[in-house]
């Protein structure tokens, strides 16, 4: 059975899909001798700006809406999801559903008016589930139907959160929202944590900011991933942070090069695979 985690945070420019992309293709580059499901990593990209698939399937040919996650969420009954996946563009074991932008957006709109319309997306993905190891899902940068999915279908949420002020207090809407799908739909879902994101040391606020997140999260806080120019160049050459910077040798267990972001979310994809070896599938 996979490990759905999904990445979220009802704000934008925090750093979500720059850790969707990171997280999937690290724990793609980490499994990828392993056999089977046990190898295999599917990213769910529910933002209808499709950033995440830039990074994932860049050149990759463009589908037709009814065969596109959008066509999962709204068609009763929805076609096969398993017939949709493709493969990434640099991963062997890295697997996307294709999106299509105006037919996500129509979803949006459509969603509130079906029937079961919170759950579609976690009907739509279980006949995936024993397929792949990890399920990485995006989501978009506000309140709504497709946020609200994403985390039905979620196991565990990663919380990115910018070290500003605004970063820390814009968490209480999503933290409302968790907590309405946990009382409605999945008394099971996990906070992974909160990941600190384009901390920059030498800002004075930054330091407080940490603290502050350590007072109020405690035990949730992952280690921080810095600001850096890495992670914008590959996100603007349609890339992963870790085919943009490839280590010298590429081995599964190592799958970090001298670049600081690649090291920060590898240390990410180990935290997530020893959660998941010790004691099955729950966070602290
Ligand atoms: P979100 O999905 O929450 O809107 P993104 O991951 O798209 O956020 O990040 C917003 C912008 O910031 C993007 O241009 C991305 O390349 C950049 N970015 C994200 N994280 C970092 C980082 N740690 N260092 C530098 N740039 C980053
Ligand atoms: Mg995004």
């Amino acid at each position: 059975m996979a490990l759905t985690i999904t990445v979220a945070n009802e704000k934008g420019g925090v750093g979500k899909t720059t850790t969707a992309v990171n997280l999937a293709a690290g724990l793609a580059l980490r499994l990828a001798e392993q056999p089977g499901a046990a190898g295999r990593v599917l990213l769910v990209d529910m933002d209808p700006q499709g950033h995440a698939l830039l990074a994932t399937a860049f050149g990759q040919p463009a589908v037709q809406p009814g065969d596109s996650l959008a066509s999962l969420l709204t068609e009763t009954p929805p076609p096969s999801a398993q017939r949709m996946v493709q493969r990434a563009t640099h991963h062997e074991n890295l697997f996307y559903i294709p999106s299509h932008r105006a037919a996500m957006i129509e979803a949006a709109r459509v969603l509130p008016t079906l029937m079961a319309n919170e759950t579609r997306l976690a009907r739509a993905l279980a006949p995936l589930s024993s397929q792949f190891a990890f399920i990485i899902i995006d989501t978009p940068p506000n309140t709504g139907d497709l946020l609200v999915n994403a985390l039905v279908a979620g196991d565990q949420v990663l919380i990115p959160v910018e070290t500003s002020y605004l970063g820390v207090s814009g968490l209480r809407e999503l933290e409302r929202t968790i907590e309405q799908i946990r009382l409605l739909f999945r008394p099971d879902l996990k906070i992974l944590g909160y990941l600190p994101t384009l901390l920059e040391e030498q800002r004075s606020e930054a330091q407080e900011i940490l603290g502050e997140l350590e007072k109020r999260y405690r035990g949730y806080i992952l280690p921080p991933i810095h600001r850096s120019s890495d992670l914008a160049y590959a996100h603007s050459s349609h890339l992963d942070v870790f085919t943009y910077r490839p280590p010298r040798q590429r081995r599964s267990d190592q799958i970090a090069s001298s670049s600081r972001p690649t090291q920060e979310y590898a240390q990410l994809v180990e935290l997530i695979l020893q959660r998941v070896n010790s004691g099955g599938r729950h966070a602290a």
